[in-house]
């Protein structure tokens, strides 16, 4: 496997996106690489497997890649965590704070069985409102979730404190700055 260095080296820092000031960590770069898809993916899914996960939820977008993908790998269920008026069905959802405004995500409450061990898988944790807001919602359907993993962590912006408040163990496969 690729070392989570070698990784880290596959993503692209874009300066000024979407806002001036603002590094965009873009794992595009990282995706379309075969290696670097497929080893992420696996350093992703021994870490889910160690944490006796019975399904994988990732939030939209690029939580859907590597999430569903880990999914796979382990040959377990993904449960898409959604934008707002997405899902066919009746959902339950969650509003949380961004920057600027608010956000929401949705699930359906049927994919999550009464305590269930559900892993969250995304590619990036910066502020981890995104995660601590999937995290309570899960809940909220049923579900234990007790770790949730990313491929980037920004750790100056503390985010995986922040879910670790909240009972939620963090590992990541690399940081940036
Ligand atoms: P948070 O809620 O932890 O502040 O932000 C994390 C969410 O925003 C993740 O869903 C992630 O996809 C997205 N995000 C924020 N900054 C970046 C970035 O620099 N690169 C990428 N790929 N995603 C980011």
């Amino acid at each position: 496997l690729l070392t989570p260095a070698e990784l880290k080296a596959l993503v692209r820092t874009i300066p000024d996106f979407p806002a001036e000031g603002i590094q965009f960590r873009d794992i595009t770069t990282l995706i379309r690489h075969p290696r670097g898809m497929a080893d992420s993916v696996r350093h992703l899914a021994a870490m889910a497997k160690s944490c006796g996960a019975q399904k994988i939820a990732g939030m939209e977008a690029r939580g859907f890649i590597f999430g569903a993908a880990v999914a796979v790998e382990l040959g377990i269920g993904f449960v898409p965590v959604r934008k707002p008026g997405k899902l066919p069905v009746e959902t339950i959802g969650i509003d949380y704070a961004l920057e600027y405004g608010t956000d929401r995500l949705e699930v359906d409450p049927s994919a999550i069985g009464d305590g269930e061990n559900i892993v969250i898988v995304d590619d990036l944790i910066a502020t981890g409102g995104t995660a601590l807001a999937a995290a309570q919602l899960l809940r909220t359907a049923g579900a234990k979730v007790a770790h949730a993993l990313f491929v980037i962590d920004l750790p100056d912006l503390g985010g995986a404190d922040k879910l670790r408040g909240a009972d939620v163990e963090v590992e990541t496969l690399m940081e940036f700055e």
